[in-house]
């Protein structure tokens, strides 16, 4: 019995003038991660069959899921659209299936086909239970739902729906930064952003020696995690050492995680350039910490004119760590290896900071030509998905 993983485009179809497009970045999408299979996708603007080796269905069930864009999918079988051919595939497949209770549910788009929707149902659930012994009908909580599609060609015939991501492919949107820090919400947030189909590589603040090179292991653990979402990710690694120091040496106590902060977002603003990304995507989380009161995230913001894409701005902690559960980053992201915002922090970070007085303390180093010498010095490791499939699986 040849079976297809039959794709439904859920929100994508909303998208009237861009469906072409999204529909075909999909398609790149799921090709690209099933590439180790031997399989053939077939699409129309309703729907995509990808026909694979019965075999392989549980291992490329665990990449669709990842794949955003994708609502729901179902294990189909497919007949022609003709009463006998539909009939005799019906009971073939409900012969491999144990239950008590049914519902059949059909939906025609084939307007030339003899019966309309409801009275199809009841002619197949007659049959059912004509063919059956000791199965009901239960329309309102049926342990078997059968669902059978008619188009013009094709029947498709299913019982199994499987949940997908959501969301919209990634690459839909072009590029953007994410700020990847090893704590528990800028993962999240990368996520996120990738749901939205914005494509990303990352960045990542480095200190060295007063940060370990574990911290930054766990960093590139973390972007391998976000692989599962997307393909190729460039992990910009920045350091920040020397302009830190530099931070400490010039700035108020009580200012100088503000300062780090815009001189992050400088230093993003020329990658975004660099690297041809649009927008910045960080972990802050409204009042999470002193940095992200709304008068510091209004200091902080002031140095560059991108847009900061904050995806959990507005959750609490524990759902922020639901997530992060949910992606697998959260046991990485807990290992206590200290941060570069970790390190010197202040006893009293300034919650309300005066856009003035950063300007002051800030004309008493030189940052520009340090920033210029941060990025001339980035480096930057390729972390791509095909290579580490099997780890990730
Ligand atoms: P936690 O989960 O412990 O809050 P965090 O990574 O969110 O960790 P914050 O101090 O809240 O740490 O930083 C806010 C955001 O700033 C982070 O989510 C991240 O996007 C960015 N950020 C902080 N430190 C770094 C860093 N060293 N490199 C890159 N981005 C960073
Ligand atoms: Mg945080």
């Amino acid at each position: 019995m040849n079976q297809v993983i039959l794709i439904k485009y859920g929100e994508l179809t909303t998208k009237k003038g861009n469906r072409n497009f999204f529909i075909k970045t999909l398609t790149n999408n799921i090709e690209h991660k099933l590439n180790n299979f031997n399989i053939k996708i077939v699409k129309d603007l309703s729907r995509m069959l990808i026909f694979f080796n019965d075999n392989d269905f549980s291992q490329i069930n665990a990449i669709l899921k990842n794949i955003f864009g994708i609502y729901t999918y179902h294990l189909a079988y497919i007949t022609n659209t003709n009463i006998e051919d539909i009939s005799q595939k019906i009971l073939e497949v409900l012969s491999t299936k144990t239950f008590d209770t049914f519902k059949v549910e059909v939906k025609r788009s084939d307007k030339s086909f003899p019966y309309d929707s409801p009275t199809f149902a009841k002619n197949i659930g007659a049959l059912i239970l004509k063919n059956i012994k000791n199965i009901k009908v239960d329309v309102h909580n049926p342990q078997l739902l059968l669902k059978v599609e008619i188009t013009s060609k094709n029947t498709y015939i299913y019982t199994d729906t499987f949940k997908g991501s959501g969301g919209y492919p990634v690459g839909s949107q072009p590029r953007a930064l994410l700020m990847l820090s090893g704590g528990i919400d800028s993962p999240v947030a990368g996520y996120l952003a990738l749901k939205r189909g914005v494509k990303l590589d990352c960045v990542y603040f480095e200190a060295i020696p007063h940060t370990s090179l574990n911290a930054r292991q766990k960093v590139i653990t973390l972007t391998k995690k976000l692989i599962n979402y997307t393909d190729t990710i460039n992990l910009h690694i920045v350091n920040f050492t020397h302009l830190q120091e530099e931070i400490y040496k010039n700035c108020h106590q009580d200012y100088v995680i503000t300062i780090m902060r815009r001189m992050m977002y400088r230093i993003m603003e020329k990658l975004a350039k660099k690297y041809k990304a649009y927008a910045i995507v960080n972990g802050e989380s409204i009042g999470q910490v002193a940095s992200q009161t709304l008068v510091s995230m209004q200091v902080i913001n002031k140095v560059t004119s991108l847009p900061i894409i904050r995806p959990v701005a507005c959750l609490d902690k524990l759902e922020i760590i639901d997530i992060a559960k949910k992606i697998d980053t959260y046991e990485t992201s807990i290992l206590p290896y200290e941060d570069c915002c970790t390190i010197f922090v202040p006893k009293h970070p300034v919650i309300n900071p005066n856009l003035k007085l950063c300007e002051e303390m800030e004309k008493n180093f030189d940052y520009e030509t340090i920033i210029a010498n941060i990025i001339e010095n980035i480096n930057t490791i390729k972390i791509r998905d095909i290579e580490d499939i099997n780890e990730l699986l």
